[in-house]
């Protein structure tokens, strides 16, 4: 949300004296308006001004990084409402809560299960964002102990925090060692907001500020945000139906209105007991808008559907999820293994592979670019060709791989068949139309 020349023109010195390229101040504006010029181009523009032109053309949601390194991850920085206008551009963070009350050997049972969850759709890598290491005991000791130990174990971003005396010693005692993980701080209240925002601002750490309700949560933040800057909000909401509510009322007045102080990433936490209601509920936050969602996850794999879930709600609509069009092999091929042909649209390519190793009998898949695009739609398109497919078994090398020369075309686009095998020399097996046909057609051809 880029400010206008005019709105610009207006905070410029107006000496007109060129130095800046442009002849005048007001075309200099324009040129910082087209993002075609640095204000650090004019010697004269006043530090009210820059910070005026700063503070103005900032992105409506300020992006924050929890983490360092690897393990970090970017909140914030969105400019739409709604998915199909642009994109979604940092997915929210999945986090699940560990208490320092766990005695050692259940927690250490708990990370290994928790690290050990990662798993791959489409070719991307899933696995959660972090920990929250909530403080619950009143043992700032302990409470350091615990976190200190889950970030060995389980090395991604970490939340640190709680409610309680003795929490600003607790998160003291625990980053004395893990300040170099820039964990998020949790919370900073109406009670307790200097201490923590003193805190956060000497670990150069994101903090998270914590109101009783939408407006008390934006009074305090315009507060924190005049020494810190690196915030997350969090309304104090803990019924499903008011934090979703909350966090739509935050994403729109910050995009819409250009509300300053809820122009933050968020954090919310869900509430149910319930394994499968606790992941509708966590399904919900991740749609509308939520930075961070923190659960409890008694059962570690209903966090699948979630994390599949965020996945989708992430992907650009636009920039459909690709992998290289290339020979693949799957499972120990030999020269007799048949040849399946498919397109590079990732959930195409992955669906056939899966029907290929569920049909037990191994075999080469050629992925054709199609742009990332279904096996209709890139036929429709004129991306998947007789062409196009005959050039691919010329160039990956299938022909000294194998020794028959029989290739599987998707029975939706049979109509290739005949020019395909006139290109090719091939002979054109047409296979099912679903890849969840791929098995039985396996079986009967190549058993
Ligand atoms: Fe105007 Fe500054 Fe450019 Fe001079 S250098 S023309 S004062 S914008």
């Amino acid at each position: 949300m880029g400010l206008s020349g005019l709105d610009i023109y207006k905070q410029l010195p107006k000496k007109n004296c060129g130095e800046c390229g442009p002849p005048t101040c007001l075309a200099f504006a324009m040129s910082l308006a087209a993002g075609k010029a640095s204000l650090d181009a004019c010697p004269y523009v006043s530090d009210t001004a820059r910070d005026n032109l700063a503070s103005a053309s900032a992105p409506p949601i300020k992006l924050v990084t929890v983490g360092s390194g690897p393990a970090a991850i970017q909140l914030g920085d969105e400019t739409v409402l709604y998915r199909h206008d642009k994109t979604f551009v940092h997915p929210t963070g999945i986090f699940v809560e560990i208490r320092d009350d766990m005695d050692d050997a259940a927690l250490d049972a708990r990370l290994d299960q928790l690290a050990a969850m990662v798993f791959e759709r489409v070719g991307q890598q899933y696995h959660l964002s972090g920990l929250a290491v909530r403080y619950v005991m009143g043992d700032p000791g302990r409470f350091a102990e615990v976190a200190v130990r889950a970030h060995g174990k389980f090395q991604r971003a970490l939340i640190l925090g709680g409610c309680g005396p003795g929490l600003e010693q607790a998160l003291e005692k625990a980053l004395e060692t893990l300040a170099a993980a820039k964990p998020l701080l949790y919370a900073a209240t109406v009670e307790n907001h200097e201490g923590m925002t003193a805190l956060a601002k000497k670990h150069a750490c994101p903090l998270v500020v914590r109101g009783e309700s939408l407006d008390a949560t934006a009074e305090l933040a315009q507060k924190v945000s005049a020494s810190h800057k690196e915030l997350v909000l969090d309304t104090g909401a803990r019924q499903p139906s008011r934090t979703i509510a909350d966090q739509t009322h935050i994403r729109r007045l910050a995009i819409k209105k250009k509300f300053r102080p809820l122009g933050y990433p968020t954090i919310a936490f869900t509430t149910s007991e319930d394994p499968g209601d606790e992941i509708v509920e966590a399904t919900a936050l991740v749609a509308k808008y939520t930075s961070v969602v923190v659960l409890k996850a008694h059962k570690v794999t209903q966090l699948l559907p979630l994390l599949s879930w965020r996945q989708n709600i992430y992907t650009d609509p636009q920039k459909p999820i690709q992998v290289q069009s290339q020979l693949y092999e799957v499972g120990q091929v030999t020269a007799d293994s048949p040849v399946y042909v498919t397109t590079n649209f990732s959930l195409t390519y992955f669906s056939v592979e899966g029907e290929v190793q569920a049909s037990k009998i191994p075999g080469y898949i050629i992925a054709v670019d199609t742009d990332g695009t279904s096996v209709l739609t890139a036929w429709a398109a004129g991306k998947l060709t007789s062409e196009a497919i005959a050039k691919m078994l010329g160039e990956t090398g299938i022909e000294s791989k194998v020794t028959h020369r029989k290739v599987v075309l998707p029975g939706h686009v049979a109509v290739l068949s005949g020019k395909l095998q006139e290109l090719s020399g091939w002979q054109v097996l047409v296979g099912p139309r679903e890849a969840a046909g791929i098995p039985s057609f396996a079986k009967s051809k190549f058993a």
